[in-house]
């Protein structure tokens, strides 16, 4: 066992604190990680403060994580020390069901989050990247490009790859019109991927007090939500939108926007269920889905494509302890576009 300084949540009630807890002895096929950078996802502040209900503490946050590996197991092939990692939303996964070379390994049962879950074991808890290094199975691990700076490239763990992921799915190319709710963490890179990928893109956001980022990072066109004119204006205008918000909005006021046989997908998950009109879906051919982060493989697909196109986030660089100013900036809606903690300051 070897001792991990990280910052955790002792309970949902309370703020982030310094916090030491083992971690493993590198197995056969483990590669151990030093952390340079941790993206903070809203998702780590839901389960932080058991937003779902599921939360076990003491917590250490984190799943974007970007780092060096500094020691590896004697079967591991795909890395060596010195190489730059990634680690997303899960560490482990269901390896004997007859789905596991279908790529859907994240929507299946058996996966172990990063944070906030238990190992395959059933009963060692996992702890994620607010800390000074991981330990993990190297089929678990991502390879950061030469070419992305690994700060920048930290958010693509998560939020890149839960935009990537629908964007391809329902087949955003050039001639899709596609709007994202949200200029947030998630919604920023889902601007930048939907344009690299050659479609039409509209932000809409509560305001207009981002537009020129948004224009600036990829967007054609930004609305403002607050404005009831914009659904007006749009209406049955896009093949597919796609929404980061986590907020309770009028969601048949969105799926009116759609075309025929257009869809609305669902990534950030609000607390309370989601009312529909049937009338919002059926005379249109309408559809609304969900979508849940992305197999390990097109995570990688997705990080040789930010690599190919340049892309990363924009992001804000935090000392650790300030992670707690940070959370509550992040419910404000007060962050251009992700924070990242530099783990050199823990
Ligand atoms: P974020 O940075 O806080 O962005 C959310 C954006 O939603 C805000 O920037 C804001 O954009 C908009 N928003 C906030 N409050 C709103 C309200 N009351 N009404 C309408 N819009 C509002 O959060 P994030 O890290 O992108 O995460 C967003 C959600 O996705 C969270 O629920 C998170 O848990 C979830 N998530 C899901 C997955 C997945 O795999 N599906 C992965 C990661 C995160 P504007 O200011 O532009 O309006
Ligand atoms: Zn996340």
């Amino acid at each position: 066992m070897a001792i991990a300084r990280g910052y955790a949540a002792t309970d949902a009630s309370k703020p982030l604190t310094p916090f030491t807890f083992e971690r493993r002895e590198p197995r056969d096929d483990d590669v151990v990680i030093d952390i340079k950078y941790c993206g903070v996802c809203h998702s780590d502040i839901h389960q932080a403060r058991n937003e779902w209900g599921n939360s076990t503490f003491p917590m250490v946050p984190g799943h974007e994580i970007v780092g060096i590996i500094s020691a590896v197991g004697s079967k591991v092939t795909k890395f060596k020390v010195g190489d730059r990692a990634g680690v997303g939303c899960f560490v482990d996964s269901c390896t004997t069901c007859a789905t596991r070379d279908l790529d859907l390994e994240h929507y299946l049962p058996g996966l172990v989050g990063t944070y906030n879950s238990v190992e395959a074991d059933g009963k060692t808890p996992t702890q994620g990247g607010y800390s000074d290094h991981i330990v993990v199975k190297e089929g678990y691990v991502l390879s950061i490009p030469e070419n992305l700076p690994l700060d920048a490239a930290a958010p693509l763990l998560c939020a890149g790859i839960t935009l990537y992921s629908p964007l391809r799915h329902w087949k955003a190319a050039p001639g899709k019109k596609v709007a994202i709710v949200g200029m947030g963490g998630l919604g920023h890179m889902g601007v930048k991927l939907a344009h690299a990928m050659g479609a039409e893109v509209t932000v809409l956001s509560q305001s207009l007090s981002k537009k020129e980022d948004g224009l600036k990072l990829g967007a054609d066109h930004y609305y403002a939500t607050n404005d009831p004119e914009t659904f007006q204006a749009l209406a049955g205008s896009f093949d597919l939108i796609i929404c980061t918000v986590a907020a309770e909005v009028d969601w048949n006021a969105y799926l009116n926007l759609l075309k025929v046989d257009g869809d609305l997908v669902l990534v950030g998950i609000p607390e309370n269920p989601v009312p529909v009109h049937a009338f919002s879906l059926v005379p249109a051919r309408r559809s609304i889905s969900g979508s849940m982060i992305g197999s390990i493989k097109e995570t990688q697909e997705m990080l040789d494509f930010c690599s190919e196109h340049g892309i990363v986030s924009e992001i804000e660089t935090i000392e650790m302890g300030q992670i707690n100013q940070a959370y509550e900036r992040v419910v404000k809606s007060d962050v251009r576009y992700r924070f990242v903690i530099d783990m050199a300051s823990l």
